[in-house]
């Protein structure tokens, strides 16, 4: 089974991973728990790359290519492998977060976006994908350390982001759950084991 979560920056998806990946390994399964960009000792270099203030003025095709790669390698050597060996995969991002940040968010076509992501990954979507959304307002707030690259954009930004991972979700109801991220985490994660439970066994 392979569950991804999404959303921008600060709404909350590396505290629901963690929180998700011990109930479900309470269940019985092998959890893998991964993440995009740098799962892989080339993603972590590529990750590098994009996250890095001197990267600030890459072009937005090869900023779309490098997390296109990052994710092949992630998918080949980490998700497909462990969700052949039975494994339940909880990605925190994946394409949509490409469809998003470097589609809605930059200039680029959320469509050509979505086509590099999907040769990229060899056409593998996941069973669910939990979208936790959060006003960027919010999600400021909620940053400790000092932002990277991606978190310094200004607000538009975000908002474009979160409005692309909406439509996104908006398009296909049945693969996505759409969580209020502003909530208490206690919350979100009620709310996310309950439609786990009727989809996991
Ligand atoms: O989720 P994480 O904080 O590890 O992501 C690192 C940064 O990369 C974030 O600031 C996120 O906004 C950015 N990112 C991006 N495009 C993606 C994936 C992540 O701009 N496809």
């Amino acid at each position: 089974f392979f569950l991804v979560l999404e959303g921008g920056d600060g709404a909350g998806k590396s505290t629901q991973v963690e929180a998700l990946a011990d109930w479900i390994r309470a269940k019985g399964h092998e959890v893998v728990v991964t993440k995009e960009p740098g799962a892989t000792p080339v993603g972590k270099r590529l990750r590098s790359i994009l996250l890095d203030v001197s990267s600030s003025g890459l072009s937005h095709r090869a900023e779309a290519l490098l997390y296109a790669a990052d994710r092949a390698e992630h998918v080949d050597t980490v998700v497909r492998p462990a969700l052949e060996r039975g494994a339940v995969v909880i990605s925190d991002r994946y394409v949509d977060s490409s469809v998003a940040y470097q589609g809605a968010g930059r200039d680029l076509s959320p469509v050509e976006v979505a086509r590099i992501s999907r040769w990229a990954t060899d056409g593998l979507v996941p069973h669910l994908t939990v979208l936790l959304d959060v006003a960027p307002e919010t999600a400021r707030e909620r940053f400790t350390e000092a932002p990277d690259r991606l978190e310094s954009e200004p607000t538009e930004f975000h908002q474009r982001v979160r409005s692309g991972f909406l439509t996104l979700a908006a398009a296909d109801p049945a693969r996505y759950l759409v969580v209020d991220g502003g909530q208490e985490p206690e919350a979100v994660t009620t709310v996310i084991r309950h439609r786990l439970d009727q989809v996991l066994p």
